[in-house]
């Protein structure tokens, strides 16, 4: 049986379903400094947050920090009294640089993914590999529907269902090519050498199609 977990808060137990934290809130608290907090105190927190404090919800806050000696805790809960200081509109503008500095961060990550350089060889001309840093591999896999049977009468790869299939295959090329390009981008990578994509019969109804490389960091050389 799962370990139910307790909320720090209120000592209630958190229903496995619920996913709540200071973070949830909109709270600005690192992840390692986050806590998961039950439903009810997600609200209690969520209404201090947007709507103020009331003497009444500070008393009870207070009394549920009390004899705890949670400093993490005590800490989360006074950024959510912080945060209901502050204006609807200070709320709105911090809610906007926040969103600012998240469409910077997607712009740069596009960026490498652009600047992601990749060869089906082993090195690029001009460039020096100054790490490996792993093989990877995505995969997806798509489901063939009416071509059932395709695996053993290869000539429907000619006929009028050819156009659809190819189709599907080259959307599920591009599918595990971008999703192996993030993946290298993420640990830091700036190229993929031996990239390759796979195709794979399960069965005759599912294709499983795979990309796979090994992420490299380049660095252009001298000359
Ligand atoms: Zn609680």
């Amino acid at each position: 049986m799962a370990k139910s977990k307790i909320c720090p808060l209120c000592g209630e137990e958190i229903a496995g379903f619920q996913h709540y934290s200071f973070a949830t809130i909109g709270i600005d608290v690192e992840p390692e400094n986050d806590q998961e907090i039950c439903g009810m105190c997600f609200v209690r927190l969520d209404s201090i947050k947007k709507y103020g404090a009331t003497e009444d919800q500070i008393k009870g806050l207070n009394a549920d920090l009390q004899g705890k000696n949670d400093e993490q805790l005590i800490k989360n809960c006074s950024l959510v009294i912080q945060d209901s200081r502050l204006s609807p509109e200070e709320q709105i503008e911090r809610e906007r640089q926040k969103n600012e500095v998240i469409a910077q961060e997607r712009l740069n990550f596009e960026k490498k993914i652009d600047a992601l350089m990749v060869t089906s060889g082993f090195n690029f001309e001009g460039y020096k590999i100054t790490e490996y840093l792993g093989f990877f591999t995505y995969e997806t896999a798509i489901g063939m529907g009416f071509f059932k049977g395709i695996a053993s009468n290869f000539s429907n790869f000619f006929g009028t269902e050819s156009n659809s299939l190819r189709s599907k295959l080259s959307e599920a090329r591009v599918i595990v090519l971008d999703g192996l390009k993030v993946d290298v981008v993420n640990i830091g990578a700036n190229a993929i050498i031996g990239i390759d994509v796979d195709y794979t019969m399960f069965g005759d109804t599912i294709v499983g199609v795979i990309a796979n490389g090994t992420a490299v960091k380049i660095e252009k050389t001298d000359l």
